[in-house]
């Protein structure tokens, strides 16, 4: 994988350290994904992540319509897709398909709504 071995070891000790302690105070990995690596052989590959959904953005009702702090919709402003999918998944992406769905879902009835017309 090309990496200095020092770093590798060091990273793979800070990171049993943390397994063990049972809190990732590094990354903010949750606990119960904290696995300690102890198997008799494993192999290393490079991998190249990317963002595939964002899990925070403007929060909105079903009328996609976007609300302020207390929850209200502020008048004509509408998002649907990426932006707004604060809610959508909590945490974790539980399914491939479901940013595309609701971006089109959503974003049909934001323009509806902004066009006023009836949300569905
Ligand atoms: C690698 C990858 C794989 C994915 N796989 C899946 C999958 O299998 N299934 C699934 O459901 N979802 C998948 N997604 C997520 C999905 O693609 C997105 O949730 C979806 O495309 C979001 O649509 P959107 O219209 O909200 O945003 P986007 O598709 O990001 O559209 C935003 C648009 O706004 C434009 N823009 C930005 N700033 C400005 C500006 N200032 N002025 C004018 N235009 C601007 C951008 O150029 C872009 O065209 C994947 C995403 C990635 C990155």
């Amino acid at each position: 994988i090309k990496c200095d071995p020092a770093t590798l070891r060091a990273t793979f000790d800070r990171y049993q350290e943390l397994a063990a302690r049972g809190e990732d105070e590094d990354f903010g990995k949750p606990a119960r994904f904290l696995h300690p690596i102890d198997g008799p052989k494993y192999a290393a590959l490079r991998l190249h992540p990317c963002v595939t959904v964002s899990f925070g953005g403007l929060e909105t009702d079903i009328s996609a319509r976007v609300l302020d702090n207390e929850g209200r919709p502020i008048p004509g402003l509408y998002a649907a897709g990426e932006v707004a999918d604060t809610g959508m998944f909590g945490t974790e992406y539980p399914t491939c398909g479901t940013s595309i769905g609701g971006a089109l879902f959503y974003g049909r009835i934001a323009g509806r709504m902004a066009s006023g017309q009836s949300m569905l």
